[in-house]
């Protein structure tokens, strides 16, 4: 028995329809309270009046039970479908509340569902996530997670994890001489094809991670090249939707700034935002740091000055950095007369940006980047709990393949269960209480 909850399950202020949803034993009969009907048939849409506690007339709205366990929650749900704004909403959630509801906690109605059996691990992040989605293609992958693509992976590799694993124990088990050839290649090549396919799933991931969270974009550059002028012109463009996070967890700030259907966050680990009268103190240290934590790196040089050191250096960074970053080069200060020998920066196309162009040119060059980052039909991993499992699995794979080569077949069967818990532990963890309380204390409410 389970106390009954409710919240409103549509974002505040603006829209046509709000929807009030109450989930738990008593959800029928608060419903019953609310608009004064006595019979309620599963799952149809009834248009009732609504009354608050002092019989006042609240709004005209569509009701509608699901019956348990038919149900998201898989309990008796009620959705109150009233008129948008939050005034009406929250009147409705304040009766529902007087007549015995608690109010829900964030992503308390997808907990209770993973609970019930509803969904499962994967399912359940997927929904967290779409909640907050950067972009229409994001949110796309994601609704095809929340419809189980990623659990039917995990289930097909988990099954051919086992078959191995079985024929191994039959073979420990009955047989007296060795596995026959056939059979133990015939292992390997399944083996090695899932850790293909995973590898696969996991550097696209990578690759991706932006779509999620936001590709991350740093500007590095010796000092004076025009790192914060760049910045500042990219802040203040016009198409660029602005919000600025004061990071409380991490010492940089960050910009997030909408591109084309994309989102980045500008990492200041190099204090771009120093204005120009202070001394930048950049090192190449924290060039190198902006860099790695980076999907795009923007260098900036100055063609106004000839080349130096310090630009060699920013130039060998960019020439060792890793294969799954996207480098943009820019030449700054065209409209000055040039000094710099460019010679080096050929292999980059580099851009040419002067005083009134910059935005523009950076905007179209970062849209054809983050477009090529973010295609793949792979399947997306969406945590960093996601890919480690997936990885932790990838590793225990590899080591079953020599000890299979070998006939030791205890140390195979070993390490293949490594692979299946592993596997097995995105969508269905052993240990899931911290896991749920982290993934689903991050959900707003309603949901
Ligand atoms: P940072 O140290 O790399 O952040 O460089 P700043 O953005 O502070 O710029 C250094 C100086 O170069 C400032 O005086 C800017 O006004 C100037 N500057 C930046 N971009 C351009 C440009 O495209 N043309 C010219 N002529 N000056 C620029
Ligand atoms: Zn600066």
């Amino acid at each position: 028995m389970s106390d009954t909850i409710a919240a409103v399950a549509t974002a505040s202020g603006v829209g046509s329809v709000a929807i009030v949803r109450v989930s738990g034993d008593n959800a029928l009969d608060i419903a019953k309270k609310v608009t004064k009907r006595e019979t309620f048939s599963p799952r149809y849409a009834h248009l009732s009046s609504l009354y608050n506690q002092n019989d006042e007339l609240i709004d005209e709205a569509i009701v509608i039970w699901f019956k348990a366990p038919h149900s998201f929650t898989t309990e008796d749900v009620v959705e109150f479908q009233c008129h948008g704004g939050s005034i009406v909403a929250e009147k409705i959630l304040e009766t529902v509340l007087f007549y015995g509801a608690r109010l829900a906690e964030p992503g308390e109605f997808t907990r209770r569902a993973f609970l019930g059996g509803r969904i499962d691990l994967t399912e359940a992040e997927a929904i967290a996530k779409l909640i907050e989605a950067k972009s229409d293609e994001t949110a796309k992958i994601l609704a095809r997670q929340m419809k189980g693509e990623l659990r039917e992976f995990v289930d097909d590799v988990r099954e051919k994890l086992l078959r191995a694993v079985a024929f191994a124990e039959v073979t420990i088990d009955y047989a007296e001489e060795d596995l026959p050839d056939d059979i133990v290649n015939n292992i390997l090549h399944q083996l090695e094809e899932i850790e293909l396919k995973i590898g696969q799933i996991v550097s696209s991931s990578e690759r991706r991670r932006g779509m999620i969270e936001g590709f991350k974009v740093s500007i590095v550059g010796k000092p004076n090249v025009g790192k914060s002028s760049l910045l500042n012109a990219m802040l203040g463009y016009k198409r660029a939707i602005v919000s600025d996070i004061a990071g409380t967890t991490r010492d940089t700030i960050e910009e997030q700034i909408r591109v084309g259907s994309h989102l980045i966050r500008i990492i200041d680990t190099a204090g771009i935002r120093d204005s120009s009268d202070t001394i930048e103190k950049i090192g190449i240290e924290r060039s190198v740091e902006a860099i790695e934590q980076s999907d795009i790196v923007i260098a900036i040089f100055d063609v106004s000055r000839t080349w130096d050191e310090e630009d060699e250096q920013i130039l060998s960074l960019l020439e060792k950095s890793g294969n799954n970053k996207e480098i943009i080069v820019a030449l700054n200060k065209i409209d000055l007369p040039k000094k710099l020998d460019t010679k080096k920066l050929e292999q980059f196309n580099p851009l040419q940006l002067s005083q009134d162009n910059k935005a523009e040119q950076i905007f179209s060059e970062l849209e054809k980047r983050l477009s090529k980052m973010a295609q793949g039909d792979e399947l997306l991993l969406i945590s960093a709990r996601q890919i480690e499992a997936v990885k932790r699995a990838r590793s225990a794979i590899s080591q079953a393949k020599e000890p299979l080569l070998m006939g030791e077949l205890e140390i195979f069967t070993f390490h293949l269960n490594d692979a299946i818990s592993a596997i097995s532990s995105i969508s269905k963890p052993v240990d899931f209480n911290d896991i749920m309380d982290k993934m689903f204390g991050e959900f707003c409410l309603g949901k």
